[in-house]
C-alpha cells in the first residue's frame, strides 16, 4: 500500500476474481461463463466498419440495447438501464440507494462482491446466516430497517428461492427496497421482472455474461421503475457516462435479439447440469439443488481445497472459497458435455471409486 492510499478506503478487502489463467490449456470450469460462442448474430454485429467506429464516443444513453431490453421483457425503456457487466449495476445501486441512514442486508454465503461494495461506500452492511442447509428464508428479513440485496438463484449455492417469498419481503415495508440479483435466473429460476409492474421497492439486475455468452463483452443490465432507473442515471452521469463501449452495446443487443439461440444454450446447459449432477452424486459427493449453470458439491472422500488442488494439478480449474460453512465444497461451472465427461474421468480416478 503506497502512503498515498486513503484512509477512506485502506481497509477494503476487495473482490478476488476466480483464476483467468492465460496460456495453459485447462478446463475451465471455475468462473461460470458459458462453454458456448455467443449468438452468431453478435460476431455479424462486429463488423470491419464498427471497429473502425470506435473513433467515436459510444452512445451515453445506450438507446440501441435499451431498447432491445425493454422488448424482450415487455417494459419501457425508462425502466432499464445498461451497464459494464451487472457489477457495475449493482455498484451503482448500492451508491444510490444504501447509506449510513439506511445499509444494506445479504446472506452470509452469497455473492462475495455485496460485502465489497458495501465496504467501498461506507456502507453498512447487516449479515444474515442462511439456514443450516443452505437455504435463504426471507422470514429472517421480514422487519429488518436495511435494503436487502438477495442473489437468485445464490450464488454459490445455485440454490433458488421462489418469487412468491420475495413477493412477501416486497408486501411489507414499500419503504425498503429490494434488490434480486438475478445473473442466473435464465437456467431455472423463477425471474422477478413480473413483479416489477406491482411493486416500486423491486430492483432486478441481470447480466449477460452467463446465459448469453457475453462475459468478456461486459454488459448487464438493472431493471425498475422509472424513478429508480432515473436515479441509477443520476450515478451514472456522475461517474461514467459512456459507461458501455460501441461494440459490446452491438454486441449485446444482437444477444438479446437472438431468442432462439439464447433458449438452445440455457436448455443445454440445463440437460448437461442433470447429467452431471447424477455422475457426481454416484461419486459419493453431496450436491446442493442448483437451478444455475454451476453445481456446489462436497466429496465424502477428499475435502474441498485437496480436491480442488488435485483437479487443477490434472488440468481442471474449480472454484474453492476457504470460508466458513462452505470449504468443504468446490463450486464447478457446467461445461460442455465433453468437459464434463473428462472432470467426472478425472474425479473417479482421483477418489478411487
Ligand atoms: C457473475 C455475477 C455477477 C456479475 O456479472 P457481470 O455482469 O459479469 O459483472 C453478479 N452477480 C452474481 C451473483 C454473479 O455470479
Amino acid at each position: 500500500m503506497s502512503r498515498f492510499f486513503s484512509a477512506a478506503v485502506s481497509d477494503l478487502d476487495p473482490y478476488t476474481p476466480g483464476e483467468q489463467p492465460r496460456g495453459q490449456n485447462y478446463i475451465k470450469l471455475n468462473t461460470n461463463e458459458s462453454p458456448f460462442p455467443p449468438s452468431p448474430r453478435v460476431v455479424e454485429a462486429l463488423t470491419e466498419e464498427e471497429s473502425r467506429g470506435l473513433r467515436l464516443y459510444s452512445d451515453p444513453t445506450c438507446k440501441d440495447l435499451v431498447d432491445a431490453i425493454a422488448g424482450y421483457y415487455g417494459l419501457q425503456s425508462g425502466q432499464v438501464l445498461a451497464g459494464n457487466g451487472s457489477d457495475e449495476n449493482l455498484a451503482f445501486a448500492f451508491r444510490a440507494f444504501c447509506g449510513p441512514e439506511r445499509g444494506v442486508a445479504f446472506a452470509d454465503i452469497t455473492y462475495g462482491f455485496y460485502k465489497v461494495w458495501a465496504r467501498l461506500w461506507g456502507i453498512p452492511a447487516r449479515v444474515i446466516p442462511l439456514r443450516e442447509d443452505f437455504t435463504l428464508h426471507v422470514d429472517d428479513y421480514m422487519d429488518l430497517h436495511e435494503h436487502i440485496v438477495i442473489a437468485n438463484p445464490n450464488a454459490p449455492t445455485g440454490i433458488p428461492i421462489p418469487s412468491s417469498d420475495i413477493r412477501r419481503l416486497l408486501e411489507r415495508d414499500s419503504e425498503r427496497l429490494v434488490m434480486v440479483d438475478e445473473a442466473y435466473v435464465d437456467f431455472g429460476g423463477e425471474s422477478c421482472v413480473p413483479l416489477l409492474a406491482e411493486y416500486g421497492n423491486l430492483l432486478v439486475v441481470q447480466t449477460m455474461s452467463k446465459s448469453r455468452s457475453l462475459a468478456g463483452a461486459r454488459v448487464g443490465f438493472a431493471l425498475g421503475s422509472k424513478e429508480l432507473i432515473a436515479d441509477l442515471n443520476r450515478v451514472k452521469y456522475g461517474f461514467n457516462p459512456y459507461n458501455i463501449n460501441r461494440l459490446s452495446i452491438l454486441a449485446g443487443k444482437a444477444a438479446m435479439e437472438d431468442r432462439a439461440y439464447f433458449e438452445k444454450c440455457t436448455g443445454e446447459i440445463r440437460r448437461i447440469r442433470r447429467w452431471t449432477e447424477g455422475e457426481l452424486k454416484s461419486l459419493g459427493f453431496t450436491v446442493l439443488p442448483s437451478v444455475s449453470n454451476f453445481l456446489f458439491a462436497a466429496s465424502n472422500r477428499m475435502e474441498g481445497g485437496a480436491l480442488y488442488r488435485a483437479l487443477k494439478k490434472r488440468g481442471i480449474l474449480v472454484r474453492w472459497f476457504d470460508a466458513p460453512r462452505i470449504n468443504p465444497f468446490v463450486r464447478i461451472t457446467v461445461g460442455a458435455q465433453e468437459d464434463m465427461e473428462t472432470l467426472i474421468r478425472t474425479l473417479r480416478e482421483l477418489l478411487e471409486v
